[in-house]
């Protein structure tokens, strides 16, 4: 369908921009992403998906006091070029590091640099099982029911924050790494 927009999308269907109504249940979304409309308002150079170019330890070069994170920062993830994704495995690196500085640089403390060379990805392909690899050539390492244990503990442990505070701090620490 050309010139109509998806304004909606909920349990039982998309709504689209000319007031038709598509019912499903199952959405493939590959619209890709774009940095949220707020970096676009600090100065410096923004990348073509609107996330502004940080140096190592993540501050904003043209805004000084500002720590730039997540989704809306293109940091250097090593020295060979790979730039962190938007993704929460670089997200919830990014965040870690991010936060410290912030805390540090009020403190008047050393900051950490980021860095975040190891790579992974872990693709759910339904009930066949999941694909996981590693490195930026993404070299196999599980498939099938494997695989999809792992993207298991991803989407139902890992992603979400501890509840006691003594492991929040632990995993909090600006070097912790989450896959070795
Ligand atoms: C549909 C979908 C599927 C995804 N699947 C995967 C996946 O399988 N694997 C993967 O690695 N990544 C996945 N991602 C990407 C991943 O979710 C993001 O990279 C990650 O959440 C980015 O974290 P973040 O903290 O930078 O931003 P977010 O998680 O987007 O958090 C930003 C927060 O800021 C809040 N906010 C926005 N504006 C303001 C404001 N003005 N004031 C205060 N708060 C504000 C928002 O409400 C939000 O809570 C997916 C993303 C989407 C949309």
């Amino acid at each position: 369908m050309t010139g109509v927009k998806v304004t909606g999308v909920d349990a039982d269907g998309v709504q689209l921009s000319d007031g038709r109504r598509l019912t499903t249940a199952t959405l493939v979304w590959t619209a890709g992403a774009r940095a949220h409309p707020l970096a676009a308002t600090l100065p410096g150079e923004h990348d073509r998906l609107g996330r502004l170019a940080v140096d190592a330890c993540l501050r904003a070069p043209g805004a000084p006091g500002v720590f730039v994170t997540g989704d809306v920062a293109r940091a250097a993830a090593d020295e060979f070029g790979h730039d962190a994704l938007m993704s929460c495995q670089h997200a919830l690196s990014l965040g870690r590091v991010a936060g410290y500085n912030a805390a540090a640089e009020l403190l008047g403390l050393p900051l950490h640099a980021y860095r975040q060379p190891k790579y992974v990805t872990c693709l759910d392909l339904g009930p066949w099982g999941a694909v996981f690899t590693e490195g930026w050539d993404r070299k196999v390492q599980l498939r099938g029911a494997d695989a999809k244990a792992l993207k298991r503990d991803i989407n139902t442990k890992w992603i979400y924050p501890p509840t006691d505070r003594a492991t929040a701090f632990e995993l909090g620490a600006p070097d912790h790494v989450i896959v070795a």
